[in-house]
């Protein structure tokens, strides 16, 4: 039968995908790509051909139905995006629930994705967290950091590395300075680092170091 799959892709190492992935993308009829050029170089890599077509998030509103019309009528779809789980930060969510109200059944693959390595890897409880994405840039900022404070589940937000300084000195005005934290960046890849400490001890180590690179961000919780 028919249906919609979210594949998950590497954050960095390209041997981090499952063999079942990639079944699934060497065998649907269509690869929605939030980057064709960067699915490419994957499907290059593990001698993939299927057919590619863009699906991000200026596009996705508009190309939705489409693609629900093109799985009715017969055709197995996956969605990946640039790196990770399609949907967590990332575009998905607007498909899955469009393919969900016309009743296609939608599968999702487990498989990498930034945010559970950098949590078990903090070191901080992950018995229960909760994950934040990106934090609004501005309007709502403020409010939202608020209103974490008094969060008691270890807390998983990702960070460009050009505000990573700023957001860290944020959370220890919000926090409190001694909360302890974990900066991972570059997962998977060569330069991998994961750096723990206090969110003081954190932004001075960046302040004085300046990073590269793709960011998580783990703060323990409120006690
Ligand atoms: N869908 C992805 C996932 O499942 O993790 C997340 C996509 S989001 C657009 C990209 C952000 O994820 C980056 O800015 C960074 O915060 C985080 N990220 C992705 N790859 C990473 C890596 N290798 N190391 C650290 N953080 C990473």
């Amino acid at each position: 039968m028919s249906k919609l799959y979210l594949v998950p892709t590497p954050i960095g190492n390209l041997r981090d995908i499952t063999f079942r992935a990639l079944e699934i993308l060497g065998s649907v009829n269509l690869i929605l790509a939030e980057d064709t050029r960067q699915a490419k170089k994957l499907l290059n890599h593990y001698n993939i051909s299927t057919p590619l077509q863009s699906h991000h998030l200026f596009n996705e509103h508009k190309s939705v139905e489409s693609v629900c019309s093109k799985i009715l009528s017969g055709q197995t779809i996956a969605l990946v995006s640039d790196a990770g789980t399609p949907g967590i930060s990332d575009p998905g969510f607007l498909l899955v629930r469009t393919c969900l109200e016309h009743e296609i059944p939608v599968e999702t693959l487990p498989g990498p994705t930034a945010l559970i390595p950098a949590l078990v890897n903090s070191g901080l409880p992950c018995d229960r967290f909760c994950f934040e994405g990106f934090l609004p840039p501005k309007k709502g900022r403020n409010k939202r950091l608020t209103s974490l404070a008094s969060e008691t589940r270890t807390m998983v937000f990702y960070e460009s590395p050009y505000r990573l300084v700023k957001t860290l000195q944020e959370f220890a005005l919000h926090f409190g300075p001694e909360r302890e934290a974990s900066v991972s960046r570059e997962l998977t890849k060569i330069f991998e680092e994961n750096i723990r400490g206090s969110l003081t001890f954190l932004s001075e180590y960046y302040t004085a170091k300046t990073p590269k690179g793709e960011i998580v961000i783990v703060v323990a919780g409120s006690k």
